[in-house]
């Protein structure tokens, strides 16, 4: 297993926004996370980037325990967040917003010294064409479709090497050309990085749930199974989809 948790669990004030029991991932899995609004889902994906402090818990990964760790201290055993909201830099070029990932990994002063060299423009470019942007490199990131912003998130995230990539809500506000496109990226990225991804659209889930879906529920795991088990359960009906 890459992620083993047990007994995870936060309260914002009064309200328990996460209490997950157990849930674990192995390597190389893609796994979809579904749930209503307010499940804890997010939650989650900030519990294991460090963004968000557990009240307790356990978190192992890849053999080693990240509670308590920071979010950089964690970004730096291997998990890659990205967020819901797009966070590029509008004036800058495709190219420099990925090359700006790459020198904000080797650190703030590093990257003062920092020189280009071939093999950083190569692991750019290499990067561009798994994500289907390397036709708009020299465009300014402002100037990107909405689509095209969030494939440009995720090859920011996937320039770090992660061996677990976090991805919520990829495909909100896409199109549905780009909602597949999406999937077909997430899909291929499976192939060499673990990835858990929380997702609202069911056709999405459809299409990239070749692994195990995981429900969420009011901070709690529901059930996890297949695509067509956890649509087909009646509690999954009651409590998401037939809401
Ligand atoms: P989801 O992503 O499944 O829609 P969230 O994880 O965002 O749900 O939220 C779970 C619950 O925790 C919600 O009730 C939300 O309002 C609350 N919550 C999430 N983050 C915070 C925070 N930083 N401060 C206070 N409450 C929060
Ligand atoms: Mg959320």
């Amino acid at each position: 297993m890459l992620l083993q948790v047990e007994d995870l669990s936060v309260s914002f004030g009064g309200l328990q926004a996460l209490n997950l029991s157990s849930f674990s991932l192995a390597r190389n899995e893609l796994r979809v996370i579904i749930g209503p609004n307010g499940a804890g889902k997010s939650t989650f994906m900030d519990l294991l980037c460090g963004r968000t402090k557990a009240d307790r818990g356990k978190v192992i990964f890849d053999g080693t325990s990240t509670l308590g760790k920071t979010e950089v201290e964690i970004a730096e055993l291997g998990i890659g967040r990205k967020f819901q909201k797009p966070s590029v830099f509008p004036s800058l070029s495709v190219y420099d917003n990925m090359l700006l990932a790459v020198k904000m990994e080797k650190g703030v002063f590093a990257s003062l010294f920092f020189s280009m060299t071939s093999d950083i423009d190569d692991r750019i470019r290499d990067t561009a064409v798994r994500v289907g942007l390397h036709a708009v490199l020299d465009k300014a990131a402002g100037d990107l479709s909405h689509g095209q912003k969030q494939w440009l998130e995720i090859a920011i995230v996937v320039l770090q090497h992660p061996k677990l990539l976090l991805i919520d809500e990829p495909a909100a506000g896409m199109s549905d050309r780009e909602t597949e496109k999406t999937g077909e990226l997430l899909i291929e990225l499976s192939k060499q990085h673990s990835v858990i991804v929380i997702e609202h659209d069911m056709h999405f889930v459809k299409q990239i749930a070749r692994d195990k879906v995981t429900v969420f529920v009011n901070g709690q795991l529901l059930t996890e199974g297949t695509f067509s088990q956890v649509k087909n359960d009646q509690r999954v009906i009651d409590s998401y989809l037939g809401r």
